[in-house]
């Protein structure tokens, strides 16, 4: 593939007939959503075959982002169909699988079993799976880790100190169980401000570098904090496919991944 070397994850298990990589937070609201929807655009602009799983059932965004709301996917013989997307991804959400707007109140099993029609879906040929799981260490990362060993997991933190103890968090809990560490990587770093062309750290400045050195894991990148990416998030026009230092940023640190 074009601009991408060797590729550092393997296979950990021989259940797993796709690579599965999952994108984790300790905490809610650092753009991990924004994250695995753009490494997911970007890796299929570089030409893989790129599926992505929304498994965050608390807070599903994919969707949106993807300019797939209010699609449902059609199921043959009981195993799900993901949904053909205009960006080269096709996708499945948790937020998919039930009505608009519906709060999700299930338990541990039925949660476990949604998530099993996801990853266990009819993905074709597609043979990377991008997983955006919701923030935290609870029961859906416990099963995913358990049942279908990721490859590798990716961590995403924002500069700040509270955020960065809970990526800790995550970061431990995939170590515990032998799933490597991809990398980490720093989103909402410096903002230039479109008025007077400064750059300021609303959430500090390479505290999750500085993390990632002191952790042992590989730093992927950072991404800045700017008002074009929430714009085009918001419109289901990933900003990875932008032409623009936003998109850069998120086609480089894709790129790393496969370093
Ligand atoms: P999470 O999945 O961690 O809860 P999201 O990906 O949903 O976070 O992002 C939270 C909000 O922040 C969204 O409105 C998103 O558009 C915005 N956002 C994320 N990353 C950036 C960024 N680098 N610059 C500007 N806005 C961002």
């Amino acid at each position: 593939l074009p601009g991408i070397a060797t590729v550092r994850i393997a296979f950990t298990t021989e259940r797993a007939t796709r690579r599965l990589i999952a994108v984790g937070s300790g905490k809610g609201g650092v753009g991990k959503s924004t994250l695995a929807a753009n490494l997911a655009v970007a890796l299929a602009g570089r030409g893989m075959a790129v599926g992505l799983v929304d498994a965050d059932i608390y807070g599903p965004s994919l969707p949106r982002l993807m300019k797939a709301e209010g699609v449902r996917p059609t199921a043959k013989d009981k195993q799900l169909l993901p949904v053909a997307t205009d960006l080269g991804v096709p996708m499945l959400s948790m937020g998919q699988l039930v009505a608009p707007g519906q709060a999700v109140a299930w338990r541990g099993p039925m949660i476990g079993s949604a998530l099993g029609q996801l990853l266990d879906a009819d993905w074709g040929a597609t043979d990377t799976l991008i997983v955006d799981l919701p923030p935290g260490t609870g029961d859906i990362q416990l099963t995913m880790i358990q049942k279908y060993r990721p490859a590798g997991a990716v961590i995403v933190s924002t500069p700040q100190d509270l955020a960065l103890i809970d990526a800790r968090r995550a970061i431990d809990l995939f170590t515990k169980v032998q799933v490597p560490i991809i990398g980490l990587i720093e989103n909402m770093a410096g903002y230039a401000c479109p008025h007077c062309g400064g750059i300021s750290h609303p959430f500090g400045s390479g505290g999750a570098e500085a993390e990632a050195e002191r952790l042992g894991v590989p730093f992927l990148g950072r991404i800045p904090l700017d008002a074009a990416i929430r714009a085009a998030s918001d419109a289901g026009d990933p900003p990875a496919r932008h032409d623009d230092e936003g998109g850069a940023a998120f086609r480089a640190v894709a790129d790393r991944l496969y370093e």
